[in-house]
């Protein structure tokens, strides 16, 4: 049988690949010129209707329903779309739940009972240098509850006590049994990482992926989302750049599909500060009031003009 010619011609062309993109806020305060460069810059790097919206609404403490409403409103007025429906963590318990149960089945989990402060006297005791720092400058949990029972575990957990579940990051990297676990980085992560990048498994520690009233923290559920809404490119600011060792490891371990990562720079303030809620940065909205078009933020944030 005759091939066609154009097979071989298509053969060699490289098909580029879309782009999935998020931007993935808490409604926990209003959106600041930060969120707006993150935002942006996922907008920008999706293909045409590729940009999808996740709102990280797990820490219902701290979430407030008239944010998560201005959230949608500030995007839309920069000019974002994103299809709907917009997916939020608060309705993901079941997905979560099924995650660490199959991650406790591969028994790289356990119930850590130490209250903050005891993490804190325990890292000031420890004679050696506490593990790497996670991106909010915390020191790497000890280890303390590593080594509990299994009948101490299960005794303790059967109690009232509130207690957290980590990933054994040990155990977990064991699991795997991979020594060439990659990312990859298309832009440049924050001491120059670009290209594939090796996965430390243990870059964080054991860090905390669900709690007693809580079906996944953080790194969990993100995984879980990203795989779930498809997502084929991550853009994030450069904070988070060693968040990603852990993500990969837990895609790993869960089989999921590993999306790329683009770390971005951060926007800092005048004070060469990374912009915060905290610290009353100056809100699109304020901004907005103050008659400031979307074109005029995307130039303060040396961002190409809008699509
Ligand atoms: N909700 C996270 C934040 O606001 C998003 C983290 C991520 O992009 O993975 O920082």
């Amino acid at each position: 049988m005759n091939v066609p010619a154009s097979v071989n011609v298509q053969a060699s062309v490289r098909v580029p690949r879309s782009s999935v993109t998020r931007f993935a806020p808490s409604p926990t305060g209003l959106l600041h010129l930060g969120h707006a460069f993150a935002a942006l810059t996922a907008f920008d790097a999706a293909s045409p209707g590729g940009f999808v919206l996740r709102i990280e609404d797990l820490d219902q403490g701290r979430c407030r329903a008239q944010f998560d409403a201005a959230i949608l409103e500030d995007l839309t007025w920069l000019g974002l779309t994103w299809p709907p429906p917009v997916l939020r963590q608060s309705s993901r318990g079941g997905a979560y739940r099924a995650a660490l149960a199959a991650l406790e089945g591969l028994g790289v989990t356990y119930p850590c009972f130490c209250t903050r402060s005891e993490i804190a006297a325990e890292i000031a005791r420890a004679a050696q240098a506490p593990h790497r720092a996670d991106t909010t400058g915390t020191a790497a949990y000890p280890g303390t509850c590593r080594s509990l029972s299994a009948s101490e575990r299960a005794r303790r957990a059967a109690g009232a006590e509130a207690f957290a579940v980590r990933l054994d990051s040990a155990r977990a990297a064991h699991v795997i049994d991979r020594s060439d676990l990659q990312f990859t980085e298309t832009g440049v992560g924050p001491h120059g990482e670009t290209g594939a990048v090796r996965v430390d498994p243990r870059a964080l520690g054991d860090v905390v992926i669900a709690r007693r009233d809580l079906p996944a923290a953080y790194h969990l559920a993100v995984v879980i989302d990203d795989a779930f809404q498809g997502i084929t490119l991550v853009t994030r600011g450069n904070d988070l750049f060693e968040a990603t060792h852990v993500q990969r490891l837990l895609q790993a371990l869960l089989g999921l599909p590993a999306p790329r990562y683009a770390h971005h720079r951060l926007i800092l303030d005048p004070q060469g500060r990374k912009f915060s809620k905290r610290d009353h940065a100056p809100t699109l909205r304020a901004l907005r009031a103050q008659g400031v078009t979307p074109g005029e933020i995307r130039r303060r944030l040396q961002l190409p003009a809008g699509r």
